[in-house]
């Protein structure tokens, strides 16, 4: 697939397979993969198949539709029932890859208010 379109950015890197990722779901708005360094025993990021650096830069809310929708769909896919759904906006709120993404996490108990 070559949607993505930022050079530069990581992310787009591993949409047009110039980085290898274990991808587990992938449709012509979004690409799904294992994160590399898993919080949980599930740990998947889904990202647009187009460059945006966050959701603050995010300016059109079928992108937010997509990823969400993907996220349900790959929950089923691996048989989770119990998971959260984070996405870090900017440095201060842990955001280390500039292209928007949600991190699907699953397979152990989460505590509340997260660190
Ligand atoms: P953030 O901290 O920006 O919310 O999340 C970035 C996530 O990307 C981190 O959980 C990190 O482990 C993951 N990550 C960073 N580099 C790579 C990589 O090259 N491949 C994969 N699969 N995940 C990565
Ligand atoms: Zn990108």
């Amino acid at each position: 697939m070559t949607l993505a379109n930022s050079s530069d950015c990581l992310f787009c890197k591993i949409i047009n397979e110039d980085i290898p990722a274990d991808i587990v779901y992938q449709n012509p708005k979004v690409t799904a993969f294992r994160d590399i360094n898993p919080q949980a025993p599930t740990h998947i990021l889904v990202i647009p198949n187009h460059h945006v650096d966050s959701v603050s830069q995010t300016e059109d809310s079928d992108t937010f539709s997509h990823v969400l929708s993907a996220a349900k769909t790959i929950a089923a896919q691996e048989s989770l029932t119990d998971f959260r759904l984070v996405i870090n906006n900017g440095a201060k709120a842990g955001q280390t890859v500039s292209h928007l993404h949600l991190h699907l996490l699953s397979g152990r108990p989460f505590s509340w208010p997260p660190g």
